[in-house]
């Protein structure tokens, strides 16, 4: 009991001397909310995009964790650069400003800024997991995998999807949006869409046999919802691979682990607390 009480105390104390300028958080904070899916949407389209890395990479969870992290760093930059701003200018129109301002992890050349934006990254990973995000989800989707929204899928065969299978596709596609591309409430429609693409599979006609000898082994099939735009790019693709890319990105389609909460007040708050105790 007597440890609850202490954090309590000391909570007390620090938001008493911290003296908060309630807008000067909340500016600051839609800021660094605002930067986050910016800044992975950046990075999505000049580096993976270009360099065709997609979801289904065998690195992607690893490249997916390092762009969450850096662009959690990019957006507690960003926070904390807005809530500089913000004091100076509350300073000038003879407003209160307050005690103390948030560190700021720019020069690099010293322990304590690696340290903060160690921490920024750490926090913004931890956050975005506890979202439930997939790491691989920030990359890219591939028309010729499942894509960065595929769930668990429902299993198909080598035909086309029969009718409750269509009812069923519709509903997951209503509720979690086109597997590919994300879109949710811009499209109609959902088409149960194969995968592996059957014009790609080995089991399909022609293909069952590899020199005519070795079987190859069998593929099981998977339908996930996919709206009509996607579908069109996949058949593109399909037809004429040199022409048309497999890679669809998804930059505004946005999700709960998008979210991005103020780590430099929540951290700055945190050593305060312990520094009381
Ligand atoms: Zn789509």
């Amino acid at each position: 009991m007597r440890g609850i009480q202490d954090v309590y105390t000391a909570s007390k104390k620090v938001v008493d001397f911290w003296g908060y300028d309630n807008k000067a958080v909340l500016y600051s904070s839609s800021i660094g909310a605002f930067v986050f899916p910016v800044s992975l949407g950046l990075i999505q389209h000049t580096v993976f995009r270009i360099l065709a890395i997609t979801n289904g990479s065998i690195f992607a969870s690893a490249l997916g964790l390092a762009a969450v992290g850096m662009s959690g760093c990019a957006a507690s930059v960003a926070l904390t650069e807005a809530s500089d701003r913000l004091r100076e200018r509350a300073y000038f129109s003879w407003r209160e400003p307050s005690y103390s301002a948030l560190p700021k992890p720019y020069s690099l050349n010293n322990h304590e800024d690696l340290k903060l934006l160690t921490v920024y990254f750490i926090g913004t990973v931890v956050v975005f997991k506890a979202c439930r995000g997939r790491f691989s989800s920030v990359l890219p989707s591939s028309v010729k995998h499942p894509g960065a929204f595929a769930n668990v899928g429902i299993v198909g065969s080598h035909r086309y999807a029969h009718k409750s299978q269509r009812v069923k596709i519709m509903q997951m596609g209503r509720k979690l949006g086109c597997h590919t591309c994300g879109r949710k409430w811009f499209s109609k429609s959902f088409i149960a869409d194969h995968q592996p693409p059957l014009a790609l599979s080995h089991n399909n006609r022609g293909k069952k046999y590899l020199f005519g000898v070795l079987r190859y082994p069998k593929t099981q099939q998977k339908l996930y919802p996919q709206c009509k735009k996607c579908s069109l790019k996949q058949q593109k693709h399909i037809q004429s691979p040199k022409n048309y890319s497999a890679v669809v990105t998804h930059a505004s389609s946005l999700r709960i682990y998008h979210l991005f909460l103020p780590l430099p007040y929540i951290w700055a708050f945190i050593r305060d607390v312990a520094y009381y105790i």
